[in-house]
């Protein structure tokens, strides 16, 4: 009898106890959104207000932007003003070597010499070169762009996504992207016009950059924000106080935990590895599935939430090193783990 009571409780125990559940964050920290600042067209010389205006009022709200560099188009002076924007952790993205098209913007006509290698590959290596940076991140000049030149960037082993780019202006891809639907080489943006022409909102319902990033709050998305310069000669270039009050909604918004302010390398990194490295429970050991070649390519660390069982503390340790990790509550811890590194195990 006390045998059959012992079998009884081995079978059902596991049910009644209150076991150990772990959930991944679907934006870095628990945020319910993720937003990218990105200016085009870096080197430019009608683009000056990147730096006179954008970098200092972002900066001192500690928000980063995403760079497109003109890379065949910056000055000496300018390498040395990026090596700065790097450390302090603004991406540089590309924007092609000389910012030529391969579709005239007016007639969609191509342009014949178009040249992949010129334009996207020696702009990659003359960065490499001057600063010892990898692009992760390709957006074509006026985001027109043939599907051969699509796939080749595509292909190219460095190329964790590239902003949405067509062969024709149909509004299409302008948009938002959707955490479990994300498509890293059609990443959806909005672009700033006074206008709102080709863009998702009206400038008549308030800061068009503001309805913009506050979509990626109100429906947990990514929203990226397609810019040239501030207050400067550039296309559709941002008023000075647009682009405060903006950079001020930014700042707010992170530091209420709503929102992932982040360059687009950051947060496709954060998804993929989210989608294509899955995590599991089992007892005390959190394990991955790191098979997917995608996952291989993108991991990084993701934010990661354990409710405790009754006899864990709360200790994670990974390759015998103990991570950093808070309690969100009495019972339940949240920490950040690249899955890449192997198993981690709960104490
Ligand atoms: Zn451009």
């Amino acid at each position: 009898m006390f045998k059959r009571l012992n079998l009884l409780a081995a079978l059902f125990l596991p049910l009644f106890a209150h076991a150990a559940t772990l959930q991944v964050q679907t934006w870095q920290g628990g945020a319910k959104g993720a937003h990218t600042i990105a200016h085009d067209d870096y080197c430019s010389p009608v683009t000056s207000g990147i730096e006179q205006n954008a970098i200092p009022i972002l900066n001192q709200r500690g928000l980063k932007a995403s760079l497109g560099l003109i890379a065949g188009s910056c000055s000496d002076a300018q390498w040395q003003t990026l090596k700065t924007r790097i450390s302090q952790g603004h991406e540089l993205f590309n924007h092609t070597l000389t910012h030529r098209g391969m579709l005239e913007p007016g007639s969609l006509a191509p342009i014949s010499d178009w040249d992949n290698v010129k334009e996207i590959v020696s702009a990659q290596q003359l960065v490499l070169s001057k600063l010892g940076y990898t692009m992760h991140f390709v957006a074509f000049p006026s985001d027109l762009a043939t599907p051969e030149a699509k796939a080749f960037v595509e292909a190219m082993p460095e190329t964790l996504g590239v902003r949405a780019a067509k062969h024709l202006y149909d509004g299409k891809a302008a948009g938002v992207n959707e955490a479990d639907d994300l498509q890293a080489m059609f990443v959806k943006w909005d672009s700033y016009w006074r206008d709102g022409k080709w863009s998702l909102y009206k400038p008549a319902r308030g800061n068009i950059l503001i309805q913009h990033a506050q979509a990626a709050i109100d429906d947990g998305v990514w929203t990226y924000a397609t810019m040239h310069g501030v207050a400067d000669a550039s296309w559709e270039s941002v008023p000075v106080d647009q682009y405060t009050a903006y950079a001020d909604f930014l700042a707010a918004k992170v530091k209420s935990g709503e929102l992932w302010v982040a360059g687009p390398s950051d947060i496709l990194r954060y998804q993929m590895t989210r989608q294509y490295c899955p995590l599991q429970l089992s007892g005390d050991t959190i394990k991955a599935d790191t098979s997917d070649a995608r996952c291989k390519r993108y991991a990084s660390p993701i934010t990661v939430d354990i409710k405790l069982d009754e006899q864990q503390q709360g200790i994670f340790t990974q390759q015998g090193k103990t991570l950093t990790s808070q309690l969100l509550d009495k019972k339940t811890a949240r920490l950040s783990v690249n899955p890449l590194l192997g198993e981690v195990k709960i104490k």
